[in-house]
């Protein structure tokens, strides 16, 4: 199991003391747990936070880049994957189109 490097000062030589990890470099100390916790958040039209595997429905009609097709307004799709830092943070599985990537802010929670 590889630890993540140290958040400060991105050293590699961090060491896990109990539930913290702990960098010898820095001295810096934390909890990989909480760090997790802060990272990426896609949330959905009404602001509710989406996690993989969430069943969502389309809050608009979509245009489908690169083809005719538009998904409307209601379509089901799942959450198959939340991508941080991109323009389309969901990458979806939607009924009837297949997958694509999808904006967080264009879907409801199911
Ligand atoms: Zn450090």
């Amino acid at each position: 199991m590889s630890l993540p490097p140290c958040p400060n000062c991105q050293s590699e030589y961090v060491y896990p003391d109990q539930n913290q990890l702990v960098c010898p470099e820095c001295a810096h100390e934390w909890n990989p747990n909480e760090v997790a916790e802060a990272a990426f958040v896609a949330k959905d039209a009404n602001g509710t936070a989406l996690e993989e595997g969430d069943k969502v429905t389309l809050a608009k009609d979509l245009k489908v880049k690169g083809s005719s097709l538009v998904l409307k307004i209601g379509t089901k799709a799942v959450v198959r994957r939340i991508i941080e830092g991109k323009d389309h943070e969901l990458d979806c599985k939607v009924d009837g189109a297949g997958e694509m990537m999808v904006t967080a802010k264009f879907v409801k929670k199911a």
